[in-house]
């Protein structure tokens, strides 16, 4: 049984800066959020909910979908499931290319895009939070707000 994340913890953040450090190749860009309690006492018994809660930075609101404990392990493991997918059709893209030797540069290299996606959506599984920003509001308010836990 995978782990729940009590809806107590929930908190929506606002990107409040973003720190951009010069290094001597690359720059770093760290982002500082400001946290604001959803003020939720417990999950909803089944499915989802949308919330409204205002940003106690911006002043916007921002719905907020949060799952059951049920919801949250389930969206959980369709996401495992579809990264391994996606590896395994990524691994079936390269050998593939392997086969077709110098016309196989398409599906090589779609084929190592598609593991790196893998990988990343199967990683995504562990730190979902069952709580996130509805993605049915304009880029405005989404871009500044991400769901965090403490
Ligand atoms: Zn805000």
């Amino acid at each position: 049984m995978s782990q729940t994340i009590g809806a107590a913890r929930l908190q929506l953040g606002h990107r409040a800066s973003v720190t951009k450090t010069e290094g001597i190749r690359s720059t770093t860009y760290h982002s500082h959020w400001r946290l604001y309690s959803l003020g939720l006492d417990r999950r909803p018994e089944s499915g989802s909910v949308v919330l409204t809660t205002r940003c106690g930075h911006c002043g916007t609101q921002v719905r907020v979908e949060v799952d059951s404990d049920a919801a949250m392990a389930q969206k959980r493991s369709s996401r495992r499931t579809g990264g391994r997918l996606l590896v395994v059709l990524a691994v079936g893209l390269v050998v593939l290319a392997c086969f077709l030797g110098a016309n196989g540069a398409v599906p090589g290299i779609a084929g190592l895009f598609g593991l790196f996606g893998g990988f990343a959506v199967a990683g995504s599984a562990k730190t979902y939070l069952g709580a996130s920003v509805a993605r049915d509001q304009a880029a405005a308010v989404r871009n500044p707000h991400r769901i965090f836990a403490r």
